[in-house]
């Protein structure tokens, strides 16, 4: 830019400026400026004076493109500002201006450091680069000693300082200090002043806002304003060697350094950084609504573990004790007191039916067992070699009696677990010692496998095995089978084939009176209410990630609401509305990314103090994952409608928040 052309071209022309504020709403409109024609070159040090209420802040904020005008033209650098759009409006407040009000509006948050950087973050700085701009700013204006202060800790006239090396950081070629000394001592005020006077001199341009006209006074051009119109102005002073001023980036035409994307991703950086500073600075309030992340996540993978591993359970019991065993018994017809006694032709025919694997008679009934002068009444039963198949029962302990011992009406016997407790509490092997069935002497031969509590009622390990045709002839009097335990090939034609058995008996025996007690059935059945409790413990779970979700956007609002000034102060060193959008995201992005990897964590301790307990658990990877995603999403989906509401915010109304 020629000499020639900067006295043709003021750097900002102002025609016939207007703002009104109000008029709706039923607010009544008032006329704050009313007609402000004025022309200011690069490189002028002027400054504006009026009495309080007079319009000047109103003024600075439509220069410094923070408001628009409601009536005249703005001309910046030839450009006409009304025809910029938020983001160019933006560029130009990054680019060309630097702002210094009289309450500093540092971001608390942030240190005197991270303060001054934050403008050329918005520009794309590489970070490096600005951290080392910022520290000489605040060297040269004598904070090289309170980098890392945060404003609380810091006097006004430190935090003055820090706010103009923050107007310096991306070039400062137009400064707007709006009463800068305000609300500072004189030493301090003096001390800003000087700073003025030599960033004038150094080629900046500078406009100075102030009701105190001895401070006017310092500037080279006094514009006096009263009640929104120019009353005085002293005119462009003639410089005896005016330094050359700084050169002015042109918006329009540049490309944006911040849309590329090592930029992007240093501004996501120090948000991530920023927005972990205020979590940490918060963390009480943050983390009772984490709770609710925490929680649901947490409750998420615990109940589907447990969901899980219960069902497994269930399955494993079935692989155990087989889904393909079920029981035949004959009930007496008590009204004709027919029937009610199978008998071994009966086991026979069941045998023969294609998808029978076993049958197997047994016989029962109440026994005394002794051994030595101890007596114990217990279950005796006889049953076949087909024992261990039918039942899916193995011994122990010792050996099961076989076929030998089956023809020959051997004295032998297998006993429960809890039979060998009684008659054994003296620990002597039991394989092999002689202990009397109802005064019948028998030897141990083995020990069944203990398989816990049965059907709700007595111990299944309360039971002496001994060989059907032994029980019969020795203990019963009778060979005919109590039940007959049948085990299929086929679980699923299983109740077919219990059909089938009814049938063939009735037709054998003349009389319906064959019952079929079919496990099949009640393990399918309890298979399929364990997964209805897992998916309803799911849905409960994530309920509560819901209401987590909730909890997150109720937090993010009122940061929205407590930090509009700190908004303000971003949108005016430069940010876009896209940044603002991008910061409040990421604070929520990262609140639920915390809470769920704390839900995570949670979950898994509390699932292993569960597996401790001996609760079966089984965690699936697709829940922990699924339960975090949901988590992030929610806080992406919860935290877009603050961010949004935060990125709408007008500058100045930010600005002019408590
Ligand atoms: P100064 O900075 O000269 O003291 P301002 O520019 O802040 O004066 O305000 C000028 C006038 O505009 C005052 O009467 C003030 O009440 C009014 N005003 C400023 N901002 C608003 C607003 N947002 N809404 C309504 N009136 C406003
Ligand atoms: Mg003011």
């Amino acid at each position: 830019m020629s000499a020639a052309e900067t006295k043709t071209t003021p750097l900002i022309a102002l025609h016939d400026l207007r703002k009104s504020y109000g008029g709706h709403d039923g607010a009544p409109a008032v006329e704050v400026l009313r007609g402000i024609t004025l022309e200011l070159h690069a490189g002028e040090f002027v400054a504006i004076v009026g009495s309080s209420g007079s319009g000047k802040s109103t003024l600075m904020h439509l220069l410094g493109c923070l408001d628009r005008p409601t009536g005249g033209r703005y001309l910046f650098a030839g450009q006409d500002v009304a025809g910029m759009d938020a983001d160019a409006l933006a560029r130009l407040r990054r680019e060309a201006f630097g702002f210094v009000f009289q309450g500093y509006h540092l971001i608390s948050t942030e240190s005197a450091q991270e303060n001054v950087e934050m403008p050329a973050i918005y520009a794309g700085a590489a970070p490096a680069e600005r951290a080392a701009r910022a520290r000489a700013l605040l060297t040269r204006l004598g904070l090289g000693d309170r980098l890392g202060h945060r404003p609380h800790q810091l006097s006004g006239g430190q935090q003055q300082r820090v706010s103009i090396a923050r107007a310096l950081m991306n070039g400062g070629r137009i400064v707007l200090a709006d009463e800068p000394t305000g609300a500072l001592d004189s030493r301090s005020g003096e001390e800003v002043m000087a700073l003025l006077d030599e960033m004038a001199a150094a080629g900046h341009t500078v406009i100075l806002i102030t009701h105190d006209r001895e401070v006017a006074q310092r500037a080279r051009r006094v514009i006096e304003i009263r009640d929104g119109c120019i009353v005085s102005d002293s005119g462009r002073a003639p410089v005896a060697a005016p330094p050359e001023p700084l050169p002015l980036p042109s918006p329009a035409t540049t490309a944006d350094a911040a849309d590329t994307p090592r930029a992007l991703l240093s501004e996501l950086h120090e948000a991530l950084r920023a927005a972990w500073r205020v979590m940490w600075i918060h963390r009480f309030r943050t983390g009772l609504t984490l709770l609710g992340i925490v929680i649901g996540v947490a409750s998420v993978i615990v109940m589907l573990a447990v969901g899980t591993g219960s069902q497994e359970a269930v399955m494993k019991q079935i692989s155990l004790f087989g889904a393909d065993k079920m029981y035949v018994a004959a009930i007496p017809d008590s009204a004709r007191g027919r029937g009610g006694k199978l008998t071994l032709a009966d086991v026979d025919t069941i045998r023969r039916l294609p998808n029978v694997r076993v049958a197997m008679p047994y016989i029962e009934g109440f026994v005394v067992a002794r051994r030595g002068n101890v007596d114990h009444r217990t279950e005796g039963g006889g049953a076949t070699t087909d024992f261990e198949q039918a039942l899916k029962w193995p011994t122990a302990r010792g050996i099961f009696f076989d076929e030998s011992d089956e023809q020959s009406l051997a004295k032998v016997a297998v006993i429960g677990e809890r039979v060998q407790a009684a008659l054994f509490a003296d620990g002597t092997n039991p394989v092999g010692q002689r202990i009397l069935l109802d005064n019948v002497p028998f030897d141990v031969l083995g020990v069944l496998a203990a398989k816990g509590a049965g059907g709700g009622q007595a111990s299944e390990d309360e039971r002496v095995i001994v060989p059907f045709s032994t029980a019969a002839a020795r203990l019963y009097g009778s060979n005919h089978p109590t039940w007959v335990a049948v085990a299929v090939h086929d679980v699923d034609k299983a109740s077919e084939t219990a059909a089938e058995i009814v049938e063939v008996l009735a037709a054998q025996r003349h009389v319906r009176d064959v019952q079929v007690f079919n496990q099949t059935e009640s393990i399918k059945a309890r298979a399929q209410t364990q997964r209805t409790m897992t998916v309803m413990l799911g849905l409960i779970a994530a309920v509560s990630l819901v209401v987590g979700g909730i909890g997150v956007m109720n937090v993010m609002l009122m940061t929205v609401r407590e930090r509009t000034r700190e908004i303000g102060i971003r949108m005016a060193t430069g940010a876009r509305q896209r940044d603002i959008l991008r910061q409040f995201l990421v604070e929520a992005v990262l609140v639920t990314v915390t809470g769920g990897v704390a839900g995570v964590v949670g979950g898994l301790l509390v699932g292993a103090a569960l597996i401790v307990w001996s609760v079966p658990v089984i965690f699936s990877l697709t829940a922990i994952a699924g339960a975090f995603g949901c988590a992030v999403l929610t806080g992406l989906v919860f935290g877009f409608m603050p961010a949004r509401k935060a990125a709408a915010l007008d500058p100045v109304a930010a600005l002019s928040s408590e």
